[in-house]
C-alpha cells in the first residue's frame, strides 16, 4: 500500500478530530505532522505525538508530504489550498469549501492545471438520522416524500471567535447551513426550483446566527431547512411527510416514529373530539386502525469512508463520493439564500 502522507493545517477544534480520531482509523492514510500559525496550538499537537512544522513552506517543500487537510477559519481556506496545490500537493478542504463561487472557480482552475486531487469534507452525509431519511426518500415506506424538514436547533449563540466576524466567514449559513444543505440537494434526485429565506439576526452580530430556508423542486419535493442557534426548545431534527405516512426524528439519538397508514379510514364514521371550545373531526387523532408504527431502523454508517476513497480517488482514479460539482452547487444555493434573504424575494435557482 503506497501510504498517503498527509499534514494538517489548523490544529484546532476539527483539525485536531482529524488528526487524532477520523484519521486514525483509516489504512492508507497517515497524518505526518501538523502545522498551525497559533504555537500554542502547535504545542498541542506535539504533546499528543505529533510531527509539527512551524511554517507553512516547510510543509509545501517537504517532498515527503502528499497531501494537506486544510482545517482553518473558513477565509484562510482558498489561499491555503491554492498554495498547496501549487506546490504539488493534493488537499482534503473543510467546509464549507469556500467563502463563495468565484473563489470555487479559481481553486478548480488550479487542481485542473496541476492535476491534483481536491476534495471536501461533507461528513454529515454519514451522519445515522440522515441516512434513515435518505433511506425513506429512496424506498419510500411512507409513500413519496413530498415534504422534508431539517433543522439543528441550539440555544448557545454563535461559538467561538471568528464565527462572528463577516471576514472570516462566519454566521450559521456558512456553517451548519452548509452541512443540511448539501444533505438535502445530496439526497433530492431533482432540480432546485425555487429558494426563499429568512436570515436570523437575533444576536446582534454582523453575521447571521440562524436561518430558515423554503425550497423546492422540479419532482414537486419542498423542503424547510432551518438553523438556529437561540432556541430554548427544539423542533425535531427531521420531521418528513410521504404520501402514504410520515416521519419524526427528534434528535441525533435516534428518537422518534415512522407512522404509516393502512388504508382503513372510515371517512364516514369519524367521531368528534373536545377541541379547545369547540368539536373537530378533522384533527381527530386517527383511529388505532387507520395507522401503523414502524421501528425506526439504524443503517450503519461507514464512518472511515469519507478517507478511504480519498486514498482511492488519489491512488486508484476512483470516483469521489463527494464531488466538486455537488460542493459548487451547494455554495451556489448559499448564494441564493443570502441574496433571497438580503431582497425578502423568492429566487429562481438556475
Ligand atoms: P478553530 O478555531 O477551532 O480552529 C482553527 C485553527 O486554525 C486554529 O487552531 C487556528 O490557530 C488555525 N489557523 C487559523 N488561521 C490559520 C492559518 N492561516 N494557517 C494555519 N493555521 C491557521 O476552528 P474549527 O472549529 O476547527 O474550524 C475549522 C474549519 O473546520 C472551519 O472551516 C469549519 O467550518 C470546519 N469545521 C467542520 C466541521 C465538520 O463537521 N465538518 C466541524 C467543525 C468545523
Amino acid at each position: 500500500m503506497h501510504v498517503i502522507n498527509l499534514v494538517v493545517i489548523g490544529y484546532g477544534g476539527m483539525g485536531s478530530y482529524h488528526a487524532r480520531e477520523l484519521i486514525q482509523e483509516v489504512d492508507g492514510v497517515k497524518v505526518s505532522g501538523v502545522y498551525d500559525c497559533d504555537s500554542s496550538r502547535l504545542k498541542m499537537a506535539q504533546q499528543d505525538g505529533f510531527k509539527i512544522y512551524s511554517q507553512l513552506e516547510d510543509v509545501l517543500s517537504d517532498e515527503m508530504v502528499d497531501a494537506v487537510l486544510i482545517a482553518t477559519p473558513n477565509d484562510s481556506h482558498k489561499d491555503l489550498t491554492i498554495s498547496a496545490l501549487r506546490a504539488g500537493k493534493h488537499v482534503v478542504c473543510e467546509k464549507p469549501v469556500m467563502m463563495n463561487t468565484k473563489e470555487l472557480d479559481e481553486v478548480l482552475l488550479v487542481a485542473k492545471v496541476e492535476n491534483k486531487i481536491f476534495m471536501v469534507h461533507q461528513n454529515r452525509r454519514w451522519d445515522n438520522d440522515f441516512l434513515i431519511i435518505r433511506d425513506l426518500y429512496q424506498h419510500p415506506k411512507v409513500g413519496e416524500l413530498f415534504q422534508i424538514e431539517s433543522r439543528v436547533q441550539g440555544a448557545n449563540g454563535i461559538p467561538g471567535d471568528w464565527r462572528h466576524l463577516e471576514v472570516h466567514g462566519g454566521g450559521m449559513v456558512l456553517d451548519w447551513g452548509v452541512h443540511l444543505l448539501d444533505q438535502l440537494l445530496f439526497m433530492v434526485d431533482s432540480k432546485l426550483k425555487t429558494v426563499a429565506a429568512d436570515l436570523s439576526y437575533v444576536l446582534g452580530d454582523e453575521v447571521d446566527d440562524g436561518f430558515i430556508s423554503y425550497l423546492t423542486f422540479e419532482n414537486g419535493v419542498k423542503a424547510i431547512i432551518e438553523v438556529g442557534t437561540t432556541n430554548f426548545i427544539k423542533l425535531p431534527r427531521w420531521y418528513v411527510r410521504g404520501f402514504e405516512g410520515a416521519a419524526v426524528i427528534n434528535d441525533w439519538d435516534l428518537s422518534g416514529k415512522i407512522v404509516k397508514q393502512t388504508g382503513m379510514i372510515d371517512h364516514h364514521n369519524l367521531v368528534p373530539i373536545q377541541a379547545g371550545q369547540g368539536l373537530t373531526k378533522t384533527m381527530a387523532p386517527p383511529s388505532e386502525e387507520a395507522t401503523t408504527t414502524l421501528a425506526i431502523e439504524e443503517i450503519a454508517p461507514d464512518f472511515d469512508a469519507f478517507y478511504y476513497n480519498f486514498y482511492d480517488v488519489v491512488r486508484n482514479q476512483a470516483e469521489p463520493i463527494v464531488k466538486n460539482e455537488e460542493v459548487y452547487r451547494v455554495l451556489r444555493l448559499i448564494e441564493t439564500i443570502f441574496e433571497a434573504g438580503k431582497k425578502q424575494e423568492v429566487m429562481l435557482f438556475e
